[in-house]
C-alpha cells in the first residue's frame, strides 16, 4: 500500500470514539466517564488550586460536556477565579473527592483533576499555568507550555 492511499483523517479522530476513561472519587460514589482524548490538560500552580487539592499543583483534562457522562451526587462548590470567572467544583459529600468543574466562561466544558483516573499512564499536561506560584521543587514536562 502506498502512503497515498492512507486516510487524511488523524489518528486522534480514530481515538475519540474508541478511548474512554473513569474518573472516580476515593469512596467510588461519583463518577465521570470521559469518552475520546481530552481536548486540553494542564497542571495549575495557583495557591487556590493547592488549597483545593492539598496538593502542591492541580493537574487536570478538559473535555466537551457532550463526551462526559456523570453518574452519583455531587455537592458544589464555587468560587471567582482571578479574571472574574466562576468556577464549581463538585465534590463527593462522603468522601469529599472533587470529581469534575466547570467554569462559566466555558459552560460546555468539563474539567477534570487527572488524579481522579488513577491512571499513572494518563498524558501529561501540554501547559503548566501560574509559574509565579509554583513549588520550586516541582517540575514540569519539558513540552509543557509555560505560563505565569
Ligand atoms: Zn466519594
Ligand atoms: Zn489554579
Amino acid at each position: 500500500m502506498s502512503s497515498k492511499t492512507y486516510s487524511k483523517r488523524s489518528p486522534g479522530c480514530y481515538k475519540t470514539r474508541m478511548i474512554s476513561r473513569l474518573a472516580s472519587c476515593s469512596c467510588g460514589k461519583l463518577t465521570v466517564r470521559c469518552q475520546g482524548e481530552p481536548v486540553r490538560v494542564s497542571m495549575c500552580h495557583c495557591l487556590a488550586c493547592q488549597q483545593r487539592t492539598g496538593s502542591v499543583f492541580g493537574a487536570q483534562a478538559r473535555w466537551p460536556k457532550a463526551q462526559v457522562t456523570i453518574a452519583g451526587a455531587a455537592t458544589e462548590w464555587t468560587r471567582t477565579g482571578d479574571e472574574g470567572g466562576t468556577l464549581t467544583h463538585r465534590f463527593c459529600p462522603t468522601c469529599g473527592a472533587t470529581v469534575y468543574y466547570t467554569c462559566d466562561d466555558f459552560p460546555d466544558v468539563i474539567a477534570v483533576p487527572v488524579g481522579a483516573f488513577a491512571d499513572p499512564t494518563f498524558p501529561a499536561p501540554s501547559f503548566s499555568v501560574y509559574e509565579a506560584r509554583k513549588h520550586s521543587w516541582v517540575s514540569v514536562p519539558a513540552a509543557a507550555e509555560h505560563m505565569d
